[in-house]
Formats: C-alpha cells, sequence, structure tokens
C-alpha cells in the first residue's frame, strides 16, 4: 500500500468539508479533486481506492504520461496553466480549471468548434489583487462575457481561483468570496455556471465555507512534495 493512511485522512477531509458546508450554509455538493502531480500513477490508483473520482494534475505532459498508465476511470482535471499550443491536448481532460486568458479562450473555442464538442472549462479569476496572479480580475470578466458568449467550442462551467499562499483568514474569505460572485456574474448572463474550484490543503476549509464545489487537494492527501 503505497499511501498508508490515505483513506483514514480522506475520511478527515470529508468530515471537515461536511462542517464547513453547515457552517457556511451553501448547501453545495463539494467534489475532492486529488491533486496527484509529481506523485506517479500510483497515487490516482490509490485516491480511487479511497472513493476520489477526481484527479488534478498541473502540467499537460506530465498528466498524459500518467494517463498511460492508470486503469482506473478516474476523471482528470487540468489545474494548471495550459499553453496554447497544447490545446489539442484538452480533449483527454474532462475539464480546464484555468482558462486564464482572453488569448487562450480564443484557442480552446477554436479546437472545439474543430472537434465539434465543447470544451467544459472553469474561468480563473484573481479576486485577490496579487499581481503576480494569473486569470481576470473581476472587472476583466465582465468585459469578455459578450465575447465568451459567442464561443461555442467552450462551455463556462464556473470559475476558479487561487488564493495568496499564507494570507489572513480575511484576506482568504475576500478572495473566495470574490470568486463567488464572479460565478454568479457568470450564471446572471445565462452560463451553466455551477462550479466554484477554490480551496487547496492549507485554506480549504474557508473556501467551502464560501462555497466551493471543488477542492484541490494534493499535500494533506499525499504528503508533502519533494519536487
Ligand atoms: C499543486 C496545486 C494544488 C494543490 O496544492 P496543495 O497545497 O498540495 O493541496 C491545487 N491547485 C493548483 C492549481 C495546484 O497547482
Amino acid at each position: 500500500m503505497p499511501f498508508p493512511g490515505l483513506d483514514r485522512r480522506v475520511a478527515d477531509v470529508r468530515e471537515r468539508i461536511a462542517e464547513r458546508v453547515r457552517i457556511g450554509g451553501h448547501e453545495q455538493q463539494v467534489r475532492i479533486v486529488a491533486v496527484t502531480k509529481t506523485y506517479g500513477p500510483d497515487a490516482v490508483s490509490a485516491a480511487w481506492q479511497c472513493g476520489i473520482a477526481d484527479v488534478g494534475e498541473n502540467r499537460v505532459q506530465e498528466a498524459v504520461d500518467k494517463m498511460r498508465q492508470v486503469v482506473e476511470p478516474v476523471a482528470w482535471h487540468l489545474i494548471g496553466h495550459l499553453q496554447r499550443n497544447k490545446v489539442r491536448q484538452l480533449s483527454q481532460f474532462r475539464m480546464l480549471h484555468s482558462l486564464d486568458s482572453e488569448r487562450l479562450a480564443v484557442a480552446v473555442d477554436h479546437d472545439g468548434r474543430e472537434r465539434a464538442a465543447a470544451h467544459d472549462v472553469l474561468v480563473q479569476v484573481n479576486t485577490s489583487g496579487e499581481a503576480s496572479k494569473g486569470g481576470f480580475e473581476p472587472a476583466e470578466l465582465r468585459d469578455a462575457i459578450p465575447r465568451f458568449t459567442a464561443m461555442q467550442g467552450l462551455t463556462i462551467r464556473g470559475v476558479m481561483t487561487m488564493a495568496p499562499l499564507g494570507a489572513s483568514a480575511a484576506v482568504l474569505r475576500a478572495t473566495f468570496a470574490g470568486a463567488r460572485m464572479a460565478r454568479d456574474v457568470l450564471r446572471e448572463n445565462g452560463f451553466p455556471a455551477e462550479e466554484l474550484s477554490m480551496g487547496m490543503s492549507d485554506d480549504f476549509e474557508l473556501a467551502v465555507e464560501e462555497g466551493a464545489t471543488m477542492v484541490r487537494l494534493g499535500t494533506i492527501l499525499f504528503g508533502a512534495r519533494t519536487q
């Protein structure tokens, strides 16, 4: 058993999620996306054994290599920056969490139309105000909505955000609430934007209180990464 105690950690995380859903009052379902980057295919299989059906990878090539070695029918989520010259690989993923620019949207749309199969995407939003973070500022997102509406090759399923590392609870909460509001703006504009991908090992509890429907968890499940 390559990841001893994983079943216990998953059970503990599920309990903590349920508690935070109750406190937050958003009554959402929360899926755990097990982030297996830097770990081998055995991490994916171990997660599957613990009832996790969604895995996240931040690099296309690493993910594709791993897919070839995994027999379990997990759903693969691409959670890291996607280079435009790799959009053709997207069809192997259940969802792109990190649609972080209009130029990328144009490329994804083009590929989806070519295949006559729209790609499911989350718009990455920068609601922390950190200059170093990728993604759309809320005002940029509003501005892009008419153009997104015209893109038949992608389906916007919600938003994703990343909170600043080591931020205070107040800053985390504001970042997550801002992402929820961005998601709601998309909904009001007619997109089927149900998903809110936010929360990592250090901040998932506040993210769930603020309405996260997907938490992306690596370290807390598999241990510290060495790469
Ligand atoms: C690595 C990564 C995670 C998981 O981070 P942990 O702190 O290990 O839980 C989540 N989201 C993204 C985009 C990542 O790259």
